[in-house]
């Protein structure tokens, strides 16, 4: 940390990296956040007893499902975030709409929905867990309807988890060619000259097929069009989470302030920035190095690069690894690393862990050991708010 006001040299490094990218042309020409995050504050990621916030000193709720009642009295006091689900919530999208659900589903080039693949072992009354797709009308409605229902509900600001939606199945297979991706594809070529491309008569899923048919061993993400067909999904998602922004602070007559579980470790995860006041993610921590990990300070400084606060966690491996091994300690310098960066680790009450074998479990981090490090930030905020952070050390990213 810096003298107050101060402009650390390793700005100027990052400054100078990005001067020539869009990002920053980008950063310069967005408006600033919401100011929603100080450095001193203590994030929970899920809801949790009153005195367990208070015994961490927790000022603000990350992903703090539909608020009810209960859990707003609970966190009362605290800036509350509840969370939608662009992935995770299928149970309840096929509830809304059991008769027509299968408009929404994503499509794979042969033109079958495919299942999120951390969410096998899924299913509601008997279907898989499929992957919807944030370009069919009737999936962009339940996601529409539920930031309505949490806004109405009484959240201070909104949560979207896998806020790519479709573009964020881009590693399966090349993500979505249902009839909707596919025709606004078609129709966005037809803005562009492209040569040997006649955009009229274009399918790309059609494209594809037979260009994978040619050569065995081709790959879609070899074909001359897929920087185009990957930006256009990415940009898709962008415009998604715009809208939304746009429809929460409509339904709520005041700005919303919206996060994302951004993990901005893989580049694409950056794509909507501008709509986001901080990035709540989870970042690979590598636990199982048994040390410091210089991936979350990367991620500390890419979120500072775009002027965003970011509240980490680890990933479910790192926490499957921490509850096996009973490393606490290592947690310990999880926290103070987050604090150090100007940034923050969410306060570890309880982790998601996931492994193959164990699949989805649960890691109830002990109190007396986090807490007070969480209370120690509450009790010395000068050490924190209104600091730059000072470091040694820029990011290049191309
Ligand atoms: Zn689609």
């Amino acid at each position: 940390m810096g003298a107050p006001g101060s402009i650390s040299r390793m700005k100027l490094l990052l400054a100078a990296v990005c001067a020539l990218s869009p990002v920053a042309a980008l950063t310069a020409a967005s408006p600033p956040p919401l100011p929603v995050l100080t450095r001193s504050d203590v994030v929970f990621m899920y809801q949790a007893a009153r005195e367990i916030y208070q015994e961490y000193g927790a000022t603000v709720l990350a992903w703090g499902g539909t608020p009810r009642p209960a859990s707003l009295q609970a966190a009362a006091g605290m800036k509350f975030f509840g969370s939608v689900g662009m992935v995770t919530e299928f149970a309840r999208y096929h509830e809304r709409f059991p008769a027509n659900y299968e408009e929404g589903l994503c499509r794979d080039l042969h033109g079958k929905p495919y299942q999120v693949p951390w969410l096998t072992d899924h299913q509601h009354n008997g279907v898989p867990f499929w992957w919807c797709c944030t370009r069919q009308p009737r999936f962009r409605q339940y996601i529409s309807e539920r930031v309505v229902e949490t806004v109405k509900a009484g959240a201070h600001g909104v949560h979207i988890d896998d806020h790519l939606g479709t573009a964020g199945s881009l590693f399966i297979g090349g993500g979505c060619f249902c009839a909707r991706c596919a025709a606004e594809f078609q129709a966005e070529l037809k803005l562009e000259a492209i040569p040997g491309i006649d955009p009229r008569n274009f399918n790309y899923p059609e494209v594809l097929r037979s260009w994978l048919a040619e050569a065995p061993g081709r790959k879609v993400e070899g074909h001359p069009l897929w920087p185009r067909w990957r930006a256009y999904q990415l940009r898709g998602a962008a415009n998604f989470m715009s809208e939304l922004r746009e429809l929460a602070a409509k339904t709520a007559g005041r700005p919303v302030p919206m996060s994302a579980n951004a993990c901005l470790l893989w580049g694409p995860h950056l794509s909507d920035f501008q709509t986001l006041d901080f990035f709540s993610a989870e970042i690979d921590h590598h636990a199982s190095a048994l040390k410091l990990s210089p991936a979350p300070v990367a991620a500390y400084r890419m979120a500072e690069a775009v002027r965003r606060p970011l509240a980490s966690t680890a990933s479910g491996g790192d926490w499957a690894f921490v509850k096996e091994r009973n490393l606490a300690g290592l947690v310990q310098g999880w926290i103070a690393l987050g604090y150090a960066c100007g940034h923050s680790l969410m306060a570890p009450n309880r982790q998601w862990c996931y492994t193959k074998e164990k699949g989805t479990h649960w890691y109830e981090g002990p109190r007396e050991k986090f807490a007070p490090l969480y209370r120690f930030v509450r009790e010395h905020r000068a050490l924190f708010d209104e600091l730059e952070t000072h470091a040694d050390l820029a990011v290049a990213y191309a």
